[in-house]
């Protein structure tokens, strides 16, 4: 299958967008702009750094690509519209590359975004580079700079799940609740409609977990230069997450990451709406935390308080060219 082929079958018959005038087959694509903002973002994913053929597969791999790029969309308060997959293919993936984009719509239709793009190359290894396209209401995107001292910090969902089921995959040992481990890790959920949901929300710092929580706070933190307190015992994790030994839960809950929850930062009189939003879109929220002015004398931006001691923390997690 050469690369034109391969465009043919992964170009959508139709489209879903209203405001698409040229998909796939031209040297670009073209939409029609709206009111609103437009919000983009891009991730690349590569073999053995973002993902293995040992513990997932190549719909998995995709589905999982794109949950991650509209991840950043709704950490961002805006609506998926379209994607564009610039993909280095060697040749032992050739005849999965079409189950990879079958992956990525099945996320994509579920918020009716549409592929409208890409480059298709041959290489070494195989590389998957993503570019969504977002809209959100004019001045409404959500930045990490708008904490303000006195605010309240909610994450939605659970912690350390993803990762968990992660060394699941990776381990010989039988657990309890396997499964919904490893779904966690292969299927995250964008928390795109409990974003969307907070439209009317004045005033929110959203920032999506993909280097755990920690490594998310610090940097909302730091934009918005303040104080961010985190009370570990507060932090949410799932029933079945107490089979695990302290060390990993702590490690995990912490800094394990790609779990695609939502940390967010606001006024505590918006908690009530908050709370009704996440019953209508059927999303846990947790409070776990909260905001204080900067101490000046400090570098610290970031504390945990365990067992009532408060305690500066500095982040971790994956970093790249280290
Ligand atoms: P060009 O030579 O103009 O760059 P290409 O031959 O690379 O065009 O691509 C032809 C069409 O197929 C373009 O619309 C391009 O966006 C689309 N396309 C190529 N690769 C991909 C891909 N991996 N995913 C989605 N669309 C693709
Ligand atoms: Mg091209």
């Amino acid at each position: 299958m050469d690369e034109f082929t391969l465009i043919n079958k992964i170009k959508q018959s139709s489209y879903r967008q209203s405001s698409l005038l040229k998909g796939v087959g031209d040297d670009a694509a073209v939409f029609r702009m709206s009111q609103g903002d437009l919000v983009t973002a891009t991730d690349v994913f590569v073999e053995n750094v973002h993902f293995s053929r040992k513990t997932m597969n190549p719909k998995q791999i995709g589905y999982r690509a794109l949950a991650v790029n509209f991840s950043d969309l709704a950490a961002m308060g805006a609506e998926p519209m379209f994607y564009l997959v610039s993909i280095v293919v060697p040749e032992r993936w050739k005849q999965e590359i079409q189950s990879i984009f079958m992956g990525m719509d099945e996320l994509a239709s579920e918020y009716q975004a549409d592929l409208i793009g890409g480059d298709t190359v041959s290489g070494e290894d195989l590389m998957i580079s993503i570019n969504v396209i977002g809209r959100v209401d004019q001045g409404r995107a959500r930045y990490r700079h708008e904490a303000k001292p006195g605010d309240l910090v909610f994450v939605t969902g659970t912690l350390g799940d993803s990762r968990a089921g992660l060394h699941i995959l990776q381990s010989d040992q039988k657990y309890e609740q396997a499964d919904y481990f490893i779904k966690r890790h292969r299927y995250p959920t964008p928390r795109i409609h409990f974003s969307l949901g907070l439209r009317d929300i004045d005033r929110i710092a959203l920032n999506d977990i993909s280097d755990g929580i920690v490594s998310e706070a610090a940097e909302i933190a730091e934009a918005s230069e303040v104080n961010l307190i985190l009370e570990e015992e507060s932090l949410p994790v799932s029933k079945a997450f107490e089979q695990f030994t302290e060390k990993e839960r702590v490690d995990w809950k912490l800094y394990g990451g790609e779990d695609f929850e939502l940390l967010a930062v606001t006024a505590e009189e918006n908690w009530a709406s908050i709370k009704d939003i996440a019953k209508e879109t059927d999303t846990r929220v947790t409070r776990i935390g909260y905001v204080e002015a900067l101490e000046e004398e400090s570098k610290d931006r970031l504390y945990l308080v365990k067992k009532g001691k408060r305690q500066p923390i500095s982040k971790r997690g994956y970093r790249h060219l280290t």
